[in-house]
């Protein structure tokens, strides 16, 4: 795995049970996510997924709201690949507006995250937002849910602990409560040129307390929106630098200290994400794609969540 070695400034790095250094990860929610009361494995994620491991993937982005833990069990089962080479992240789902918690406690939230994915243990566990109600979590405030992940973090069922969505009070908020080695160590966000923040401040702020950002949603230019004021410009840095739309925007995430969370079901884009690590957008680039996106913001997820934040 010698391309994934290469070296990028993150704001904090992670290590895989067997001592590799953590790479882009390849997600199963956006376009996986299935019903929750659908009970059947999705045949066609796990052959994604075991696609994803052979073309070099050993970081597997999934979630409890994602309805893919079955799926990521199924294929790092029939992967042959030693557990401890993987990296596996997972998240507690508190609900969502009228709609509840998926588990009756984070307890048990994390005891079915553990035998859906067929491990004893989760290399990185996350609240999935900050956005709940103790009605829509059976009674879990935030504070107490993640009391829950330092119990589980201390007993060995996880690794790491962490959050995604949060904005700076929320982090202050888990502070207040921690001893610093239980401070969360990864902050999983929507990050793009289109979105540089996805609350004020945020990306700053997580970076200077030690805490990984990664970001989801890292192709929205290309992805996402047709034609817009970054597509002239990145297709001029196609071709000096031979590389596709997808991989300009993940090396500039890099770039930015920010781990890349990926998805694709095509086998060339799945291949070339991970070949991002051989050139180096110039500093002139690299603050030119700022300019334009900051120019032009643009949010995919959770609008009205941080109207205010
Ligand atoms: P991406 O920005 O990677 O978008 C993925 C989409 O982009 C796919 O539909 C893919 O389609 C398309 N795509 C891939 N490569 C290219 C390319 N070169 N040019 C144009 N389109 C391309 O990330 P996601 O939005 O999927 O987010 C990544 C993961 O992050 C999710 O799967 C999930 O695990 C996680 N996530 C977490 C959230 C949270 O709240 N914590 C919220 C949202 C996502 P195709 O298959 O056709 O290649």
């Amino acid at each position: 795995m010698t391309s994934h070695t290469h070296p990028v400034k993150l704001s904090r790095t992670f290590k895989t049970k067997s001592g590799d250094e953590l790479s882009i990860g390849t997600g199963t929610g956006t376009k996986w996510k299935k019903d929750s009361k659908l009970d059947e494995i999705n045949q066609e994620l796990v052959d994604q997924i075991l696609l994803a491991i052979k073309l070099g993937y050993r970081h597997i982005d999934t979630a409890e709201v994602y309805n893919t833990q079955a799926e990521v069990g199924e294929a790092i089962k029939q992967s042959g690949i030693p557990r401890e080479q993987l990296w596996i992240t997972t998240k507690y789902n508190p609900g969502w507006n009228d709609i509840k918690a998926s588990s009756a406690s984070p307890q048990e939230s994390i005891d079915k995250a553990l035998k859906q994915l067929g491990t004893d243990y989760i290399d990185l566990y996350l609240i999935h937002q900050p956005f709940f109600t103790e009605e829509n979590t059976h009674g879990y405030s935030l504070i107490d849910t993640w009391k829950v992940l330092i119990e589980a973090k201390k007993q060995g069922k996880i690794r790491e602990i962490g959050v995604s969505n949060f904005a700076i009070k929320h982090l202050e908020a888990l502070k207040e409560v921690s001893e610093p080695e239980f401070y969360p160590v990864v902050n999983q966000i929507e990050s793009h040129p289109f979105l540089q923040d996805q609350s004020k401040n945020i990306t700053k702020y997580s970076q200077e307390n030690n805490i990984l950002v990664e970001a989801f949603s890292p192709l929205t230019p290309a992805s996402r929106l047709d034609a817009n004021p970054l597509t002239e410009y990145l297709e001029e840095l196609s071709k000096k630098y031979n590389k596709s739309l997808g991989q300009l925007l993940l090396r500039y995430t890099l770039q930015r200290g920010i781990l890349p969370i990926t998805t694709s079901a095509k086998e060339n884009r799945i291949k070339e994400s991970l070949d991002v690590f051989d050139f180096e957008l110039t500093k002139e680039e690299f603050d030119k794609i700022t300019e334009i996106g900051n120019a032009n913001p643009h949010r995919v997820f959770f609008h009205e969540a941080f109207k205010d934040l």
